[in-house]
């Protein structure tokens, strides 16, 4: 799960690292009265969104009065926001932060990462930060610092002590600089996250170390023990459908092709995306229902497949391992009669109950005259590559 910036600050600060004050509108009028309200000479408007390149996109700006706030907050409300992390349509922004802008000497990058190939928690730790971190590691990984942490101890004070050294800190600054890292992994632990990073930290002109941008995901699988953390999410960032399917715990990712598969397994979709392509094939979504997939999911998992408007056909491909096959027969059935198939559908079952399962398929075609059956896997995307041409 992703937050926002301003949502990542108040987690910061809470763990006791030094933000600059800040407030989040959602209209231009808002943000002069927001700079008012501030009350410094200097000020930052920022484009709250889930993707970062920003700056460079000019959707951070800093502004010196409330008429100068509320047209950078004007344009941001009515441009989308393209970044190199965005796709070429960009991000429509919803809501903008106005936060005292501070006076920076220098900029740096510090943050926490999963390892994989470390199978810990790593530091990443740059004094290159800014907006061109990305070109930096690309060009010159050697002005990267990586240190990994501890498996069971986690971060300790001396490798902390190390990160701050090389990042070029002495004397007081270095011990501010270890604390301030000591306390990101243990917010990084805390609330079980899968990145925490703060690009840039900087170090301004009198001497303060000050966080200007955070990014905090969190590890989905453990949100469970983070009621806190749930209530942050903004279901305005994200697809409606994507969300109607974790709410019906159905893996559902969009793509860009017109043939919706309805696959149980994550292994067994990946497999039926291929033989789909394979086949000369599109696939819409990848669409997983779950190992132990119920009638009601997979009558959601039509509703969602069949909402978009570019699915052209559904290949349905389930093996009836803890799931049976004639239940699954059923709930197509009754999916087809509440939704109703438009469009072709084919379906590929296999497993437990599958001899009941083909019956109650084959009787109910004169009522489903779009549904069809298949003898397996490959059989079952000729037709729907057949059907959808
Ligand atoms: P990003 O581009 O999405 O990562 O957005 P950032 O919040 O990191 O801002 C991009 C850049 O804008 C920073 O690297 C800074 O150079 C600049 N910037 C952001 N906030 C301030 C500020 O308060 N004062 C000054 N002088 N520059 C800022
Ligand atoms: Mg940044």
């Amino acid at each position: 799960m992703k937050i926002h910036e301003y949502q990542a600050r108040e987690l910061l600060a809470k763990a006791g690292i030094a933000v600059p004050a800040a407030r989040v509108v959602e209209s231009a009028a808002e943000a002069a009265a927001a700079f008012n309200a501030n009350a410094v000479p200097l000020q930052v408007v920022k484009a709250q969104v889930f993707a970062g390149g920003r700056g460079k996109a000019g959707f951070v700006k800093l502004v010196k009065s409330a008429a100068e706030a509320q047209a950078a907050a004007d344009f941001m409300f009515k441009n989308r926001m393209v970044s190199v992390q965005t796709d070429p349509e960009g991000i429509a922004v919803k809501k903008v932060m106005v936060a005292a802008a501070v006076d920076i000497a220098h900029e740096y990058y510090m943050g926490l990462v999963l390892d994989r190939a470390k199978a810990t928690v790593s530091v990443i730790a740059s004094a290159e930060g800014g907006v061109e971190i990305e070109t930096v590691a690309h060009q010159r990984p050697e002005a990267i610092i990586r240190e990994a942490l501890h498996p069971t101890l986690g971060l300790q004070g001396f490798a902390a002590r190390r990160v701050a050294g090389r990042l070029g800190f002495t004397g007081r600054q270095a011990s501010e600089v270890s604390q301030l890292l000591l306390k990101l992994a243990a917010l990084y632990a805390q609330y079980d996250c899968s990145i925490v990073e703060i690009n840039p930290l900087v170090l301004t002109k009198d001497g303060k170390v000050l966080a200007i941008d955070a990014k905090i995901n969190f590890d989905d699988s453990a949100l469970f023990r983070h009621p806190d953390i749930l209530a942050m999410a903004d279901p305005a960032e994200h697809d409606p459908l994507e969300l109607r399917a974790a709410k019906a715990s159905l893996n559902y990712i969009k793509l860009d092709g017109d043939i919706a598969c309805l696959v149980n397994g994550a292994g067994l979709a990946m497999a039926t995306m291929d033989v789909v392509q394979l086949n000369g094939g599109k696939p819409a979504n990848f669409l997983d229902v779950g190992g132990g997939v119920k009638p009601e999911g997979a009558v959601e998992a039509f509703r969602i497949l069949l909402s978009d408007s570019k699915v052209r056909g559904v290949l349905v491909n389930i093996f009836g391992g803890i799931a049976r096959c004639d239940l699954i027969a059923e709930a197509l059935i009754a999916a087809g009669r509440e939704v109703g198939f438009k469009v072709p559908v084919v379906v590929r079952l296999e497993g437990t109950n599958v001899q009941a399962a083909r019956e109650i398929l084959a009787e109910a075609r004169g009522e489903l005259p779009t549904l069809q059956s298949a003898m397996d896997l490959n059989d079952a995307a000729r037709k729907i590559v057949a059907a959808t041409r």
